[in-house]
């Protein structure tokens, strides 16, 4: 059974900011020259950035020689076809994408996605040589039904059903209560923390303890400079996934700098 110790030594922090359906491709290329130079001594964690789609290309060039990642915000299961308006893993990799955010809320509650499916995408982005940042959480409805912990439990043993153990160090996952995101609520730095330990018990009663002691679990919902690093001083809070204040090089630096 796992520990709970939560041994941070092994896990990098790792801060993504998500910029949904934001930024052109001018806008996007901007942000980025904005970013660069504002976290380029940031050596201690992993920062990485989610553009939208079109902009993939021409970020990942404006990244070249810096310290940050490629992230997609999204992908199909399948790697070619007959799915129109959809993106592969293969398209994301040949982009030059490290990571891609799976199963995040919006995604579930506008377009539909199901934890079948966000199984399947986490399979195929591990398969493809993407690391999935797949995010779980529970609704205000659920959280005041006292759901929290079988929700998210649901939702991290759906998506990692059938990862094999070798493969599951190259997860990271995302705790976002769907209350707090781009609502300016946040769960308190312990709460977030106590779910997060829930969701880290659940990775052993998968794998095992050496795993959910290296995979890293962020906390997502209404991040900001102001915040970060309470929630950053928690044993299991691994760094975050930033919406809103992505979009902001210097609130962003400021993240990643806390
Ligand atoms: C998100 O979309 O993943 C998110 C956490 O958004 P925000 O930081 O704006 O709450």
């Amino acid at each position: 059974m796992y520990s709970g110790r939560g041994e941070r030594g092994l896990r990098r922090r790792i801060i993504a900011g998500n910029w949904k359906m934001n930024k052109t491709v001018d806008e996007a290329v901007t942000l980025i020259a904005d970013l660069k130079g504002l976290v380029k001594d940031a050596t201690d964690v992993e920062i990485v950035v989610s553009p939208p789609f079109t902009a993939l290309g021409a970020v990942r060039e404006a990244l070249r020689g810096s310290n940050i990642e490629l992230a997609a915000q999204n992908m199909h299961w399948e790697n070619e076809g007959a799915f129109t308006g959809e993106v592969s893993p293969r398209m994301l990799r040949n982009l030059g994408c490290m990571y891609v955010i799976l199963g995040h809320s919006e995604r579930r509650t506008y377009f539909g996605e199901t934890d079948e499916g966000v199984n399947k995408k986490v399979k195929s982005a591990l398969l493809n040589g993407l690391l999935p940042i797949i995010c779980v959480g529970e609704t205000l409805k659920e959280r005041e039904e006292g759901k929290t912990e079988e929700v998210v439990t649901r939702q991290t043993k759906a998506a990692l059903d059938g990862i094999k153990t070798n493969e599951a160090e190259r997860i990271v996952i995302a705790y976002e209560p769907v209350w707090a995101i781009g609502t300016g609520r946040t769960a308190s730095a312990d709460e977030a923390n106590r779910v997060i330990r829930i969701i880290r018990s659940t990775v052993a009663e998968v794998f095992n303890s050496r795993i959910a002691d290296e995979v890293r679990i962020q906390y997502g919902g209404s991040v900001k400079p102001g915040n970060a690093r309470e929630l950053f001083g928690q044993s299991d809070i691994d760094g975050a996934l930033v919406g809103g204040a992505s979009l902001n090089a210097s609130d962003f630096a400021a993240i990643v700098k806390a």
